[in-house]
């Protein structure tokens, strides 16, 4: 018999040594966790920290998994049904469309696709955290181009760092965790050098500007969306793309054959026959983001930014971002804090019901109470 404690260091021994020390993605924790955590009951929670849709899936996605019967037989590898319902959707040719386990899995198969190791990848930080961890896990080397001030980009430094040799550019619009948006002359400034430019739309619903039209007239571009958001289904894991219809061939010939579940598809068919009741809830939370900003804009500690997404980022001052997510936690609320260049001093605040957002100005008022001299 091998001693077990040796052969487990053995195997260490063998990992990519890139990989050992590699930071990985910090996700957000589950509800039940933090109820635990807190000591109160689930429903006391208000979760304003992972830009989820408050009012969840449309009912006729509850009713479409459960009479659904075929779970014991495998997917379609091509997921024609559902290709074809989102080209409807995008107004593009299905020949077009990828689908993902989430928008996620996309993200690390173009990184397959195009980065092998020691490639450069541009990152507009500050902005989602998935970009630069799928590169690193491919042993890609990311550049990262502050975006400014007021996290518009800064084209020229874009520009810059694609003619220098990077294969793929990653832009988020709406930004998270920014909220804004670019126009089209800044995407025009970028698809000129010939990079492979990474749209995320992951909040595009909530914006009125997508770039989705654009891709079969572009041989760089690629648009990725996804059903977490706007459809509330970020945890059945529902995203896809339109791609150039070369690259989407070879984008579905490398992901795993059975790489969107059977449920997944079901709620994508049921939900885009419920869109409009979907967007209405869409329109409520964009009526409710605007309340929000409203509200938010006579609290003396935090600054707001415009934002075209779910959520809204804050700077605070006066008082420690980090303590103000403390103070917020403590009475049950959770935003998201950051501990990155360019947003260590904010919290991002997913917009919720109106409920959600009464208790979180009553907890800011409390707060603000206390910081009075
Ligand atoms: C939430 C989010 C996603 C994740 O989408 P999934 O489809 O749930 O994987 C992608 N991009 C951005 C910018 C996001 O904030």
């Amino acid at each position: 018999m091998p001693d077990p404690a040796r052969t487990r260091m053995d195997a260490l021994r063998l990992v990519r040594p890139e990989l050992l020390d590699l930071l990985g993605y910090e996700p957000i924790e589950p509800v039940d966790v933090l109820a635990e955590e807190l000591g109160l009951p689930a429903d006391q929670i208000v979760k304003l920290d992972g830009n989820e849709n408050p009012y969840g899936p449309s009912p006729r996605v509850k009713d479409a998994l459960a009479d659904f019967d075929l779970y014991h037989i495998y997917p379609d590898p091509e997921q024609r049904r559902v290709r074809q319902a989102l080209a409807g959707y995008l107004g593009l040719d299905s020949e077009h469309i990828v689908v993902g386990n989430g928008s996620d899995e996309l993200l690390e198969l173009i990184a397959c696709l195009f980065l092998s190791a020691g490639d450069v990848a541009v990152n507009c930080v500050p902005t989602f955290g998935m970009y630069a961890f799928v590169c690193e896990i491919r042993g890609a080397r990311v550049v990262e181009v502050p975006r400014r001030e007021d996290f518009s980009l800064d084209v020229a430094a874009v520009q810059e760092a694609a003619r220098g040799g990077a294969k793929v550019v990653f832009i988020a619009s709406p930004n998270n965790p920014s909220g804004n948006i670019i126009s089209a002359a800044e995407l025009e400034a970028l698809l000129s050098t010939g990079v492979l430019v990474v749209v995320d739309e992951a909040y595009v619903e909530f914006s009125d500007r997508s770039f989705v039209g654009l891709v079969p007239q572009q041989d760089n571009l690629i648009v990725l969306r996804t059903f977490s958001k706007w459809a509330g289904l970020a945890g059945l894991r529902a995203g896809y793309g339109a791609f150039p219809k070369g690259i989407a061939a070879l984008m579905r010939k490398v992901k795993m054959p059975y790489n969107m579940n059977v449920a997944a598809q079901v709620a994508i068919l049921a939900s885009l026959e419920d869109r409009e009741m979907l967007q209405q809830r869409v329109q409520a939370i964009v009526r409710e983001r605007e309340r929000l900003s409203e509200e938010l804009a006579a609290v003396p500690f935090l600054r707001g930014f415009p934002s075209e997404a779910n959520f809204i980022l804050y700077r605070s001052q006066g008082i420690d971002a980090s303590e103000l997510w403390r103070r917020l936690r403590q009475q049950g609320i959770f935003v998201r804090h950051f501990d990155t260049p360019g947003v260590r001093d904010c919290i991002r605040i997913t917009v919720g019901k109106p409920e959600h957002t009464d208790r979180l100005l009553a907890a800011l008022k409390e707060i603000g109470g206390s910081l009075a001299p």
